[in-house]
């Protein structure tokens, strides 16, 4: 048996490199995304010196104590002409009009009578008020968005702004799910005596969304190992990532064993953690497509998903590795002696605010019906056969929504 830590590194030093694609700033779809290049401006913002409140742009050694000028006109914001203000003169202006060349202040509307041909000031003008100036927040060349940002809607408007309409940004991975299995069924569908539902499939779907990547097909094969290797010879064309589930035991009928040991270039594993010891890897096609086959039963799938794809989907997909926090045992529990344990817990913060574990009572590879109660998985180490109260583990929060 190997340990998951090796498994996983091995699966990481033969992921594919991230893939760039081109998306347009304006539309939403570059909410999630991250970014495969700096973004600098091009531009200074703001572009031209502007106003920064309805008043009246003034030479403030005009305004040195309550007086009287005549009003040249107004400037609205968007007025594309350029103007000058004479000394002895004032323009009524607005917020984010451009400033008339020669004025160098701005007396908000309140502190004047609001004068049209003639406006009387209550106040004296200082230097460089209300004045927003060229270039004051951002300068050409200025580093916008860092590679690596994860594009929120307030990027966006850093990005609109400088007037950028398009950037380069990770692609996000294809993936294509199957599972296999002559005993699975449609969610919805009626079942034989000995039939199940497909969980495996509908929850992998999802995790793959969750993570940010790309559902681009979902399959359910027969256990039969010509079915597997035809879809899998069709989908390593265009998919980045395969995920299986099933048929990878020692059960007479794992096929898919079968049809990739035949394929070449997949491992086979027993990997010392529970639930998930069954796991095959490996790269396929002239694409080195990566198809992770990971084992049928539901807990086993939802483990082996958090602890070996979910990472490499964030390495295609240019993001970071998750964040793994400690968290303490409120009521302990037993684990199997020489293999990690990947328990289902609810973490809570309690009152004191430290991070407590309150683990589900059963923690079969085939147990979903406390799911309910979980967001995390507890990291038992392979040297822990009994789990305490006060206990401190490693958890890694189960994927929800992106
Ligand atoms: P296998 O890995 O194919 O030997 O399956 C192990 C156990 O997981 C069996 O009880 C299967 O019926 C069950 N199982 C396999 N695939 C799925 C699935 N997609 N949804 C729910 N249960 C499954
Ligand atoms: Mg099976």
């Amino acid at each position: 048996m190997i340990s998951h830590d090796d498994h996983l590194a091995r699966i990481l030093a033969a992921a594919p490199a991230p893939r760039v694609e081109r998306l347009a700033v304006s539309g939403g779809s570059l909410l999630g995304r991250v970014l495969a290049a700096d973004v600098r401006s091009a531009v200074e913002l703001p572009a031209f010196t502007n106003s920064a409140m309805d008043g009246y742009a003034v030479h403030s050694a005009d305004v040195n104590e309550p007086c009287e000028l005549p009003v040249v006109g107004d400037i609205a914001a968007g007025d594309t002409r350029s103007l000058s203000c004479e000394p002895g003169s004032t323009w009524r202006i607005m917020t984010g009009a451009p400033m008339p060349e020669g004025a160098d202040a701005v007396v908000p509307v309140e502190l004047t009578d609001g004068g049209v041909e003639r406006v009387r000031f209550e106040a004296a003008a200082t230097p460089g008020n209300h004045i927003r100036h060229a270039g004051e927040d951002v300068r050409v060349g200025d580093l916008l968005l860092p590679r690596g940002t994860h594009v929120a809607p307030h990027h966006v408007a850093v990005l609109a702004s400088s007037g950028v309409t398009q950037v380069d940004v990770v692609a996000r991975p294809r993936v294509v799910v199957v599972s296999t299995g002559d005993e699975l069924r449609a969610a919805g569908s009626e079942l034989a005596h000995g039939q199940i539902h497909d969980s495996n499939g509908p929850m992998l779907a999802a995790l793959v969304e969750a993570a940010g990547a790309q559902l681009v097909e979902q399959a359910h094969l027969p256990d039969d190992a010509r079915a597997v290797s035809d879809l899998l010879e069709r989908v390593v064309e265009s998919a980045d990532v395969v995920i299986t589930t099933g048929g990878v035991s020692a059960g007479a009928f794992d096929v898919v064993k079968e049809a990739l040991i035949e394929a070449g270039d997949v491992t086979f594993d027993k990997v010392a953690m529970q639930p998930g010891k069954p796991q095959g890897f490996g790269l396929l096609g002239e694409r080195r497509v990566p198809v992770f086959t990971l084992p049928g039963n539901p807990m086993s799938t939802l483990v082996s998903f958090h602890v070996f794809v979910l990472p490499t989907l964030d390495a295609i997909g240019g993001r970071p590795p998750r964040e793994c926090e400690r968290a303490v045992v409120e009521r302990g529990w037993t684990s199997p002696p020489g293999r990690a344990q990947f328990a289902r817990v609810a973490v809570r913060r309690d009152d004191s605010g430290r991070l407590v574990i309150h683990p589900n009572s059963r923690q079969g590879s085939h147990h979903l019906g406390e799911l309910a109660e979980a967001n995390a998985l507890a990291l038992v180490p392979a040297d822990v056969d009994v789990v305490q109260a006060d206990d401190e583990l490693d958890i890694q929060m189960l994927l929800t929504k992106e």
